[in-house]
């Protein structure tokens, strides 16, 4: 039977971690075929590749000039953007002390040297699987099941990391809040189902409107969806919710219950902040909430933009 990691097509990535060049050639042999292999032959450098790569699996050797395998493991899960990789030790250090160690300090596994290829195979692709598994269920408790974007969750924990990475940087945040015209007599003239894949069609259309990977487009709540844009400028915002109201209207979703046209539309607040230590992320939702309310109150089909 096909595993989990095969049916799934991903190449995962794996850090070999040994002072000597040889051992991480051997490895690397065993592994190169359907692994992304990264090396490091020091302590310093295997944490480095670990910040930066975020591989799935680390094979690390105990016995190294400078800083040791366990002080490796030590730092690694000390680290909340390291923690979650798994460490397999591979070691000259054959005892079952050595081993018993090895495993308290929170390695997922131990194989001592020399060792067989077969079983050092086999316990990575264990560990791997369950690592790659874990990511993806990770990842589910972040989306919305109906459309496909990022939940509330995920938004709220975005916003709270771009709102603290601005006050680092002085560089601007802006927020958009979306909210589906008259979207309950949408329901009640075409029902439930179609009301679904209404959402679903508006939730793709926004979530293309965006262009940069920090960009975040997500899911508010019922028909209210949220964009945030880090480092993003007022003039730079409008021109996302322009966007963004062009093509939900290219959708051209019959709504012939709709005051604003025959047309499924949208209301969108617009708002920017530099943020500051003294003020807080539900400041910006607020500002742009208000915004959103005043596009309603005017007419609908249009956007409203905090003067700032
Ligand atoms: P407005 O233009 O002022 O925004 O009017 P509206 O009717 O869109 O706003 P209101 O908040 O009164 O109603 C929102 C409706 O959205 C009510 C609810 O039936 C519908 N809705 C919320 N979540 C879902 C969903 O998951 N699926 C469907 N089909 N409808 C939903
Ligand atoms: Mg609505
Ligand atoms: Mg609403």
């Amino acid at each position: 039977m096909e595993s989990w990691i095969e049916h799934r097509k991903i190449r995962p990535k794996l850090l070999v971690v040994d002072d000597q060049p040889l051992n991480i050639r051997v490895l690397n042999e065993l592994f190169r075929h359907d692994h992304d292999v990264f090396m490091a032959t020091r302590g310093e450098q295997a944490i480095a590749i670990c910040r930066e790569q975020r591989p799935d699996l680390v094979l690390l050797d105990v016995v190294m000039e400078g800083m040791d395998g366990y002080q490796v493991c030590r730092e690694l899960q000390a680290d909340p953007l390291t923690r979650d990789i798994p460490i397999i030790f591979v070691s000259a250090k054959g005892e079952e002390e050595d081993e018993a160690f090895g495993l308290e300090l929170g390695a997922v596994d131990y194989i001592s040297k020399p060792f067989n290829s077969n079983i050092v195979r086999a316990r990575a692709k264990t560990h791997l699987t369950l690592k790659l598994q874990s990511d993806y269920l990770r990842s589910l408790t972040r989306l919305d099941g109906m459309t496909g974007i990022a939940n509330r969750r995920c938004f709220d924990d975005n916003l709270n990391n771009a709102w603290a990475q601005a006050c680092r940087s002085g560089s601007p945040l802006s927020l958009l809040m979306i909210d589906i015209d008259y979207f309950k007599r949408y329901n009640d003239h075409y029902g439930h189902q179609q009301g679904d894949l209404c959402l679903k069609q508006v939730a793709m259309a926004l979530a293309g409107a965006t262009s940069r990977p920090s960009d975040l487009v997500a899911r508010y709540g019922g028909e209210e969806f949220a964009c945030l844009l880090p480092d993003t400028q007022q003039e730079g915002a409008i021109l996302i919710a322009r966007k963004m109201l062009t093509e939900v209207e290219a959708l051209a979703i019959a709504h012939p219950l709709s005051d604003v046209g025959d047309r499924v539309s949208l209301s969108i607040g617009v708002a920017t902040l530099v943020p500051s230590a003294q003020a807080d992320p539900t400041q910006l939702v607020r500002d742009a909430d208000e915004q959103l309310y005043k596009a309603k109150h005017a007419g609908r089909g249009r956007m409203n933009v905090d003067p700032g």
